[in-house]
């Protein structure tokens, strides 16, 4: 998909840290890493967030889900990991990507919410 930053990143027009890759996936650490193991898993097909997940195209979801524990570990998360994706303007999507976040390496504060 033109335009899209991560469908870049897979045809290697931009350059990532890979943690792992396969036909179906690639796995690169966050440029703006949140926690000392921060990876984001991507499919290779463009879907552009949870809400374009189907029938379809949900088979490579189970496969990121499948792989998600051998990429946290390679990553560095050694200890436990969170799972993250944003979907819409409410979660805060910034990549119209799909793409899943593995968050680790530290112990990790328990709300997702800003504390008041
Ligand atoms: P979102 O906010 O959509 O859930 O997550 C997008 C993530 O992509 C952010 O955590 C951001 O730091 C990361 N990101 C944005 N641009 C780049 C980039 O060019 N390279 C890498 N590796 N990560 C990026
Ligand atoms: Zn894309």
């Amino acid at each position: 998909m033109e335009n899209c930053l991560f469908c870049k990143i897979i045809a290697g027009d931009i350059p990532s840290a890979k943690v792992y890759e396969d036909d179906d996936m690639l796995a690169f650490r966050d440029i703006n890493p949140e926690a000392p193991c921060h990876v984001l898993v991507i499919p290779r097909e463009h879907i552009g967030s949870m809400d374009e997940i189907t029938a379809e195209n949900s088979g490579i979801a189970a496969k990121i889900f499948a792989k998600i524990p051998e990429i946290a570990r390679l990553g560095g998360c050694e200890n436990g990991y969170r799972v993250i994706s944003n979907c819409g303007a409410d979660a805060g999507q910034t990549v119209f990507h799909l793409h899943f976040h593995i968050l680790g390496g530290t112990k990790l504060p328990v709300t997702v919410l800003p504390k008041a």
